[in-house]
């Protein structure tokens, strides 16, 4: 491609509402433009890079014997209905209701919709295993669309779904998908960490995420030092804290007045007590039961441990449930005098660490201290649950070994789902023995505009985008540098060679001067530049350079190609 008749639109400035790096330079180097919020175009160098990695992804999913399909991205709401998703998803999922009064949703993912073509097609065990996979447009209603296409509203997602028999062919397919993600991750040049993870709101029995560790990604990564561990810290196990022996003469409680004092920030400044004195006490409802969950004051109740330990979806109550159960405005909620009026109580570990605590008095402006756990308030019993139920902190360790923290982007993701879908969806098979089972799923994402934004996030210098050359929008670009037919003839004829040699090249053929050429050849990021100036072609050569070093190597006009198809080459492979 000639640059001269090419839309990339360079900008040297900074635009001022882009975070990050990824996000600035892909608005800096033509990439993209924002339409709206959470929503961008790709310009032809953006969409180029998005269809090299597409290939790559269709490639990989193909030779691991996955079918691609095409599924509608406005979906009827009946499918969300039944598998109870549409509430699950909440205010992410957008729909609409059409002339007829249906209601539609926009496609945030597609596990309903392909288990419905899986109730309809599949009938017999001899159907299966099948891996149905698409590329196509997802819309989410981010609650906070930010970081450029990191998190967008419209992106692209890979979404795959595999159909069993049981769970063991179900660990075989998961299996192949997790490899083939390795292999898909590592084509577009991506350093990747594999993490356990929760199943949120998808459900199922496992995943595991694949994360690019990056300062500005948004997931939280632990890990032990000897990398025998690494979990999403939705899902990060900690040992619990040793607990120490309880003296037995324990002062009887005793209230105290607290006025306005409700968070634990608040209230152990007032009374200087150190945080880890505090029992925290949260009301959740898990469907018509409501359950107390507790964790010590210095720690933060994790979501989704205590979904797991509730046993199902778990969301905090509202005001009027809260005084209704406690008698006390929100912020006085206390274990004591509760466990009969509630499901469940969860109790994380660490709360058994304390001895004399201080926790809310379920009486509005008061709070009580000397609480003791097991004196005070049930530890154990029919609807008593102890569990780890806290985040990993700084300092924690798992199986005895320390545990580390970094950011990272998920970039996919890997789940089995067991038959959530199926049974719900009446997505059912005749198996072997001529009884009727619902088919075991398994589902697998890929975010394709996350892994443009991580390769930039993570590669980047001052100059601009360092692409790795398997998903750069040209592998080689050729600077004419300074004026004069011959020059431009030699420009030309490498052109011509490189393209009829099947390179992917842009010849930056604008009536520039050299540094503005040099400066957005490092914008855009090309891997390797080739120079043609007046003081080496006097020599009868070329300057060769890869964008990712400052060396830069002078070679003979008749070896540029032969030399060119061999860097090519080596960078692919590596
Ligand atoms: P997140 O936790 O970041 O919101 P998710 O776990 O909800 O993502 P999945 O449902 O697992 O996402 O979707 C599969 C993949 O789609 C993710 O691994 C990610 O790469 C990509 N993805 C999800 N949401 C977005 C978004 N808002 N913008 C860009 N890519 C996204
Ligand atoms: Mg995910």
């Amino acid at each position: 491609m000639r640059y001269s008749k090419a839309l990339i639109p360079t900008v040297k400035e900074v635009p001022a509402d882009a975070e990050i790096p990824s996000h600035q330079l892909m608005l800096r180097a033509g990439i993209m433009r924002k339409i709206a919020s959470g929503t961008y175009a790709y310009l032809p160098i953006g969409w180029r890079v998005l269809k090299k990695v597409i290939n790559i992804v269709r490639d990989e999913m193909d030779k691991a014997g996955a079918q691609e399909i095409l599924m509608p991205a406005v979906q009827p709401m009946e499918l969300w209905q039944q598998t109870g998703r549409n509430v699950d998803y909440g205010l992410t999922m957008a729909h609409f209701t059409d002339r007829h009064g249906r209601e539609n949703v926009l496609a945030p993912t597609a596990e309903e919709v392909v288990t419905y073509i899986a109730a309809n097609e599949i009938n017999s065990y001899k159907q299966m295993p099948v891996n149905l996979y698409q590329i196509s447009f997802k819309f989410r209603d981010e609650f906070r669309p930010r970081f450029g296409v990191l998190r967008s509203r419209e992106f692209i997602m890979k979404d795959s779904y595999s159909f069993h028999t049981d769970n063991e062919s179900l660990s075989d397919t998961y299996k192949v998908m997790y490899d083939t993600y390795c292999k898909i991750f590592a084509r577009c040049g991506l350093r990747y960490v594999i993490v356990e993870a929760e199943s949120g709101e998808m459900g199922g029995s496992g995943s595991h995420q694949f994360t690019i560790p990056c300062d500005n990604g948004e997931d939280v990564i632990v890990y032990t030092e000897d990398s025998s561990y690494a979990a999403n810290i939705e899902k990060a196990a900690v040992d619990a804290l040793p607990v120490v022996a309880k003296t037995k003469n324990c002062p009887a409680i005793e209230e105290i007045h607290t006025p306005n004092q409700k968070t634990i920030t608040e209230i152990s400044a007032f009374l200087k007590e150190n945080a880890q004195n505090f029992i925290k006490t949260l009301v959740y409802k898990s469907g018509a039961d409501l359950v107390l969950a507790l964790v010590r004051g210095d720690f933060e109740i994790n979501p989704e441990k205590l979904r797991c330990a509730a046993g199902g979806t778990i969301e905090l109550a509202d005001e009027a449930a809260i005084k209704n159960l406690t008698g006390a405005e929100v912020g006085f909620a206390g274990p004591v005098g509760l466990a009969g009026k509630v499901g469940k109580i969860i109790i994380d570990h660490s709360v058994l660490t304390i001895e004399a605590g201080i926790t809310g008095a379920n009486k509005t402006d008061y709070h009580i201290k000397n609480v003791l756990p097991g004196r005070d308030f049930p530890i154990e019993g029919n609807n008593v649950i102890i569990a780890d139920v806290r985040n990993a902190v700084e300092g924690d360790t798992y199986k005895g070994k320390k545990l580390l923290f970094k950011c990272g982007i998920e970039v996919g993701q890997v789940f089995k789902l067991g038959t959530k879908y199926s049974a719900k969806l009446n997505a059912k098979f005749l198996d072997k023995d001529s009884t009727e089972k619902p088919c075991v799923m398994g589902c697998y994402g890929i975010g394709i505009n996350r892994i443009v934004a991580s390769a930039i996030e993570t590669l980047y210098d001052k100059d601009g985008i360092v692409w790795p050359i398997n998903i750069a929008p040209f592998e080689v670009i050729i600077v004419p540098a300074g004026a004069g037919d011959e020059i431009t003839a030699a420009a030309e004829k490498i052109y011509a060679d490189l393209t009829a040699a099947g390179v992917e090249v842009l010849l930056d053929d604008r009536d520039a001067r050299g540094g503005v050429k040099f400066k957005d050849a490092d914008l855009i990021g090309i891997p390797i530049r080739i120079t043609i100036g007046a003081k080496s072609l006097a020599e009868n050569c070329a300057e060769v350079k890869l964008r990712r070093e400052s060396e830069i190597n002078k070679i003979p006009m008749a070896d540029v190609k032969a030399k060119i198809l061999q860097t090519i080459e080596k960078l692919k492979n590596e």
